[in-house]
């Protein structure tokens, strides 16, 4: 996702984990922590396409993300101790494992395992997605105004987890609905792949359900779609 939903994500959890010992400062550092591993987009992988494929790798890995959010904790524990370390342990963990686990619900995916398996994609959420963001950021600019509001952070969270949970269940119902319309025409072997648009709330049918007769069809989609969404080669007329 991007980095604004991912920094009003890291702020949400820490305000709710700490926001009421630590005041507008848990929302500063949960932010910070939840853009920390897209910070790799610095790091210079080779080509355009390495670049882009290999971005949510190990950064995004909970194998590295674990180990990393007890160093932080740590050290976040010895910066403020007013906040006990299981409290920061808390917050550094939540806000690094769910920032992959956000990813993963995008077509991109995320390397949640890195280095076993390949990426995690289940495609519910568009990568840019206001229906998503705006119930945390309102969240975030009602503690920011009357710290610390933990009941709006709280509230932010809920409205937006169920939104995503909300995602999955639209991703199926068009899967449903697409079914039949491929068995009309023999196809019933096909891959679907069910795209997400952003506001998918507004009207399933802005989701795009793309036919494949194969699997290698089907990655062929992805792939176009990650080159001409990358810039590498540009969108077909
Ligand atoms: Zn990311």
């Amino acid at each position: 996702m991007d980095s604004i939903t991912q920094m009003a994500l890291g702020a949400s959890i820490a305000g709710a984990v700490a926001g009421k010992t630590l005041g507008r400062t848990a929302l500063i550092t949960g932010a910070a922590l939840g853009t920390l591993p897209d910070l790799d987009v610095v790091l210079d992988y080779g080509s355009a396409v390495a670049n882009f494929t290999q971005h949510r790798g190990f950064s995004h890995s909970l194998f590295v993300l674990i180990p990393l959010a007890i160093a932080l904790a740590w050290g976040l524990w010895r910066w403020r101790p007013a906040l006990g370390f299981q409290r920061w342990l808390a917050l550094t963990s939540l806000v690094l494992v769910t920032h992959p686990l956000l990813d993963s619900f995008t077509t991109y995916g995320t390397q949640l395992f890195w280095p076993i398996g390949g990426p995690i994609a289940l495609s519910s959420i568009f990568i840019i997605d206001p229906l998503y963001t705006l119930p945390l950021l309102a969240g975030c600019l009602a503690f920011l105004l009357r710290p610390p509001a933990t009941g709006a952070i709280a509230a932010g969270l809920a409205v937006s987890s169920l939104y995503l949970g909300w995602t999955l269940f639209a991703q199926q119902i068009i899967s449903d609905r697409v079914q039949p319309a491929l068995a009309e025409a023999g196809l019933e072997e096909s891959r679907v792949l069910v795209q997400p648009m952003p506001f998918n709330t507004r009207a399933l049918a802005r989701y795009r359900a793309h036919r494949a007769r194969s699997r290698g069809d089907c990655h062929w989609l992805l792939r176009r779609q990650y080159a001409s969404e990358s810039g590498v080669f540009p969108t077909p007329p």
